[in-house]
């Protein structure tokens, strides 16, 4: 199969990035001119505090492709996601981060896939540069989603991934409002596939999601897609009432 594809829409969510921006868009640039379809960026300024607004105005006057949502405060990293996702126009819809851990090169391989006829083409974290007491709860977090999970959930992959027009409308139509999206994705179906790839050092500036958000993520997701918390809610409920 050769699926259609004239627009791609890149959704790149952004909180206080002004050192990483320039080298971002540097390497947004080199991929559009890469590309064999139209393609559009669509950064959500999710609150910065920093600088990072005024340089995506002036890149959004520099560059046709660059499109800005702008939020009025910090809602977080999954609510920029979706917004990005609901404002997205292209026949398919990437996720990735905004610090270049997720090298954006990798597209040209998803994309590739997607035209053999894969909805959702997700990366695997091959190997992570972060510190060893991340690396472990992140291992420990992502197992214990996907034993707790009534579906088969893709181990070590996050939300960098390509995604079909239908999975995406699906998404977008789904009323969650704390959003697991790797989760949402898996859940979808269709036809899935996950590329290794490894995670890179952030290129500039620090982490943003602090440990708190990091642990509400992972309880979103445990919440989201494991039926033992409910269960377990239940039954301590049923033995409060005797
Ligand atoms: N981010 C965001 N809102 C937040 C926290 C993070 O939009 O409240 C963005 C951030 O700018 C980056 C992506 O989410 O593009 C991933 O954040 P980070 O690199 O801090 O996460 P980590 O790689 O440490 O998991
Ligand atoms: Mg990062």
């Amino acid at each position: 199969m050769n699926r259609p594809l004239n627009l791609l829409s890149i959704v790149i969510p952004v909180f206080n990035e002004e050192e990483v921006l320039p080298l971002l868009l540097e390497r947004l640039a080199g991929l559009v001119s890469r590309m064999p379809c139209q393609v559009e960026c669509l950064f959500i300024n999710d609150g910065s505090r920093d600088r990072t607004i005024e340089g995506l105005e002036q890149a959004a006057n520099e560059h046709p492709w660059v499109r800005v949502i702008d939020f009025s405060r910090n809602f977080g990293h999954q609510v920029a996601i979706t917004a990005g996702t609901d404002f997205a126009q292209g026949d398919a819809v990437v996720i990735m981060d905004a610090d270049l851990q997720d090298p954006p090169e990798v597209i040209l391989e998803m994309i590739a896939k997607y035209q053999e006829g894969y909805d959702v083409v997700y990366a695997i974290r091959a190997r992570r540069p972060e510190p060893f007491w991340k690396r472990l709860a992140y291992a420990c977090a992502y197992r214990l989603i996907q034993r707790a999970s009534e579906f088969t959930l893709p181990r070590d992959a996050g939300d960098f991934a390509v995604m079909s027009r239908r999975v995406v409308d699906i998404l977008t139509a789904m009323p969650e409002r704390r959003r697991y999206l790797r989760g949402l994705r898996a859940w979808v179906g269709f036809r899935q596939t996950g590329l290794k790839v490894d995670r890179q050092p952030r290129l500039a500036g620090r982490p943003k999601y602090t440990l708190a958000k990091l642990a509400g993520l992972a309880l979103d997701g445990l919440i989201s897609f494991a039926a033992p918390p409910l269960r377990l809610a239940g039954i301590l409920g049923a033995l409060l009432l005797l």
